[in-house]
């Protein structure tokens, strides 16, 4: 025989009892046990009902008849005819339960003993229901309350069930039954003084478990909302996936550390009877589900089997000199909270025995507290050690598989992958048997931490990135529709996939945790709200996903004053804004600071060069040990733009017009004009050399005329460039008369960077740059005479976007 236990806390439709109804039938069910438990979320809906009433609350009335509707709804679907002596029965039953309500109005007070009664109504009415339904459909089914068969102690709300009595019960009620089905209601029981208790939450897994183990059926399966379960809970990790196989230990384990797809102790009657459990899916039962049972080698090739966590736990620590050495501690403080009855659920203890640090239910959290305090009243008063100390807010989670002890690294991978993404271990355990590594960590960011591990431990094969836009001009465009472009490649080949959660522009900001829909992205700014940076910023943290991006596609100086505290908070940043790097040298110094102190990266290869490998190739030289002797380069594209368009047939003015037209210049051309950008860009290049420069260790030589630089405005920066056309004019003379090219240059040598312009003489390999071309060429010790040269578009939407792109994955590859 099979001992079935139905769950389904959030299900109560039609089709689910019709799904019951064929498992049973399709099943090999004789004599079968059907453990139920409450239907379409009472439970919960009962002690909200009872909440209300003891707070004066009227409302419960609402309550009440939701439930009433739901069970006799029900009813009159799955039982269209002669359904008024079912519908009369359930209206008898919970005329108590409205009578219990209406007294909880007046008392005022809930106590855990009434809280019994209350939620027990739960299992007693669904079970019922379902009996009724299932007669009605011709099964041979009977209901026994299971309140006459499973006695506990008077521990209400969390009841320890008297074995031998309640084992015998069953025993002696299922000798002589003939039926084919019998329906039980989970979680509900009776102690032995005839009070209602209950098995605590999910405690109908435990009914179930304790009539399979009695009764020796040949298997337990729990029929629930998922189809088994799940290397980490698919509520909050969509990429987890259900687990064939699973060993006794470590069901437990994982039930244990929060898994509540089974109630922690029901593996232990099975457990001990070596029946197999089987977990399956009431909404899709053709899923294979999980199969629990008896096997010391799974063979999987991955040790960690599965990623859990419990919320809503207290760490507390006991700590003082006085406790060195000393034995008796420990036992003092755990007898202290098992007289108490409190659950400690996580034990570490640092080699220096200097203090002790354990987890419990925060709940518990006040009454450890006082009876700790208490017990050492003495050793406190004497300073030998601290009143106890209290945390909140936290959770545990932990890595769970039998086979982990024969592997090395899995806790450094473990703690590096935390780390990487911000969160902050407060406490670490690792059981001796080695079947699970736990971490207490806050509560905020057991999402992101689970997520993050449940990638690196099972999905080795994908990486998810989030990135943040702020900027999405010119370039963001393009590089939004690179990232949309290539977003199933770079999943296939590299296994990463890129997701835009939020992008801003200076009016407008969007975000969507679960990735911008970028086919479409212009009209996710239709609703957006206004911009700002700092709530900006603020939403990155409280949307707290892992490899977090934030990509600076401005040249705005406000922006890039974001940089710090983003890495502080271990989110990478990848900007083309030059602002941040070629500022003054400490600011430079601590953004790569803080990138390595936080573990996360800090990358610009736009900066110079626009989508040219410059800084990378620069970063590389200098790691290998080469030594740069100097840099000679064009590193203007808008520049050369503008003198290879400029002529005696051309003007100045339209020619510097038509590079901004095609947005080859800064969206201020005058950053270019004056050198400024090209200064920037050389000092960048210094910097990433080793030079502790600062810009104005940059010699400019500008050939613009003081009426340019002492321009107003943009509109008389153009002006004056009308007017002084001459001056430009001759310029170009001198340079055919010379037979030569004007190249703004900028150089490094010595230590010492300057920028202007120049006549290159025909033969340079400067003379034949074209349109808006950039070159570097490093002269080190490995490429002393002939330089090691990178040329190619050096300005332009596309490439810088691009650019940006080979930044971002640089980071998804780390
Ligand atoms: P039931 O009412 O059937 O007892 P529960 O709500 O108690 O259902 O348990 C099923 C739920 O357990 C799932 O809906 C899921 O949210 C949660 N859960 C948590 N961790 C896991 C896991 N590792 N695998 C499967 N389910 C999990
Ligand atoms: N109805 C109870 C609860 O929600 C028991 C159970 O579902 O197992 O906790
Ligand atoms: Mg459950």
């Amino acid at each position: 025989m099979k001992v079935l236990k139905f769950g389904g806390t959030s299900v109560g439709s039609v089709k689910y009892i019709n799904n019951v109804i064929s498992i049973l039938k399709s099943n090999a069910i004789d004599k079968s046990v059907v453990v139920v438990s409450a239907i379409g979320g009472i439970t919960d809906k009962l002690l909200h009902a009872g909440k209300l009433a003891i707070d004066k609350d009227e409302n419960y009335k609402d309550v009440f008849l939701n439930i009433k509707d739901i069970h006799t709804q029900l009813v009159k679907e799955l039982i269209p005819v002669e359904n008024e002596a079912i519908i009369f029965a359930i209206e008898n039953k919970l005329e108590k339960l409205n009578s219990l309500l209406e007294g909880l109005y007046l008392l005022n007070e809930l106590t855990p003993k009434i809280s019994d009664k209350l939620v027990s109504f739960g299992e007693l009415i669904s079970s019922y229901v379902i009996t009724e339904v299932l007669k009605a459909r011709d099964l041979d089914a009977v209901e026994k309350n299971s309140q006459e068969l499973i006695i506990t102690n008077s521990n209400h709300g969390n009841a320890e069930v008297i074995q031998e009595e309640t084992k015998e019960n069953i025993k002696k009620y299922f000798k002589s039954l003939n039926n084919k089905v019998t329906i039980l209601p989970g979680f509900v029981a009776k102690s032995n003084s005839g009070e209602e208790t209950t098995l605590g939450r999910g405690g109908s897994d435990y009914t179930a478990a304790l009539i399979a183990a009695t009764l020796k059926a040949e298997v337990l399966e729990i029929w629930t909302d998922v189809s088994g379960m799940y290397t980490s809970n698919p509520k909050l990790v969509k990429q987890a996936t259900p687990i064939d196989q699973l060993s006794f230990q470590e069901a437990m384990e994982l039930s244990h550390f929060g898994a509540k797809v089974l109630y922690p102790p029901t593996v232990q009657p099975v457990l001990d009877a070596n029946i197999p459990i089987l977990i399956k899916n009431t909404m899709q039962p053709n899923d294979k589900g999980t199969k629990i049972f008896d096997v010391s080698e799974v063979s999987i090739k991955n040790p960690v089997r599965g990623i859990t966590h419990i919320n809503d736990i207290a760490l507390l620590t006991l700590q003082g000199s006085g406790m060195v050495g000393i034995p008796g501690f420990s036992k003092r403080l755990f007898e202290t909270l098992a007289q108490e009855r409190i659950n400690v659920i996580f034990i570490t203890q640092a080699s220096s025995e200097h203090a002790i640090c354990f987890g419990i239910d925060y709940k518990d959290a006040d009454t450890a507290q006082t009876v700790i305090d208490k017990t050492f009243e003495y050793e406190i008063a004497l300073k030998k050690i601290e009143p106890i100390l209290v945390e909140t807010e936290l959770s545990i989670i932990a890595l769970i598989g039998d086979n982990m002890k024969n592997y090395q690294g899995i806790s450094g991978r473990m703690f590096s992958t935390l780390g990487k993404n911000n969160i902050n271990v407060r406490a670490i355990a690792q059981g001796a048997s080695e079947r699970n590594i736990s971490a207490v960590i806050n509560e905020s960011d057991v999402k992101k931490a689970i997520n993050a591990l449940h990638e690196r431990f099972f999905e080795v094969q994908t990486k998810q990135l989030n990135v943040f836009v702020v900027g999405v001009g010119n370039v963001g465009e393009r590089l939004i529709d690179q990232i949309e472009q290539q977003h199933n490649f770079l999943k296939q080949k590299l296994k990463i996939d890129v997701r835009i959660v939020g992008m801003a522009n200076s009016r407008k900001m969007v975000f969507n945790e679960t990735g911008i829909d970028l086919e479409d992205w212009p009209s996710s700014f239709d609703f957006a709200e206004q911009s700002n940076l700092e709530r900006f910023f603020n939403r990155v943290l409280e949307l707290n996903l892992r490899n977090s991006i934030f990509v600076d596609i401005t040249a705005d100086e406000k922006v890039s004053e974001w940089y710090a505290p983003y890495l502080r908070h271990s989110i990478s940043v990848v900007a083309c804004n030059k602002i941040a790097c070629s500022g003054p040298y400490s600011t430079y110094k601590n953004l790569h600071d803080l990138a390595i102190n936080f573990n996360t990266s800090f990358l610009y290869e736009t900066n110079v060069g626009a989508g040219l490998p410059v800084i990378n190739t620069l970063n590389n030289l200098v790691a290998s040990g080469d030594k740069v002797t100097s840099i000679e380069a064009v590193l203007s594209g808008s520049l050369n733009f503008v003198f290879n368009h400029f002529s005696d047939h051309t003007n100045f003015h339209d020619t510097v017009k038509r590079a901004q037209f095609e947005g080859y210049t800064e969206p201020d051309p005058r950053i270019d004009l004056s050198g400024i950008d090209v200064a920037r860009k050389i000092l960048i290049l210094a910097r990433e050399n080793g030079g502790e420069m600062e810009i104005d260790d940059i010699e400019n030589k500008s050939f613009l005329t003081k009426a340019n630089l002492e321009s107003y405005s943009l509109d008389d920066f153009y002006d004056s460039l009308k007017e002084d056309e001459t001056h430009f004019q001759e310029m170009y003379a001198s340079a055919k008369a010379n037979n030569a090219q004007l190249k703004y240059v900028a150089e490094f040598k010595n230590g010492k960077a300057m920028v202007g312009l120049r006549e290159i003489p025909e033969g340079h390999p400067f003379y034949n740059l074209e349109g808006k071309d950039n070159i570097v060429m490093f002269y080190t010790e490995r490429y002393p005479e002939q330089p090691l040269i990178i040329k190619g578009a050096g300005a332009g939407a596309d490439v810088t976007a691009s650019g940006l792109f080979a930044d971002i994955i640089k980071i998804g590859n780390k």
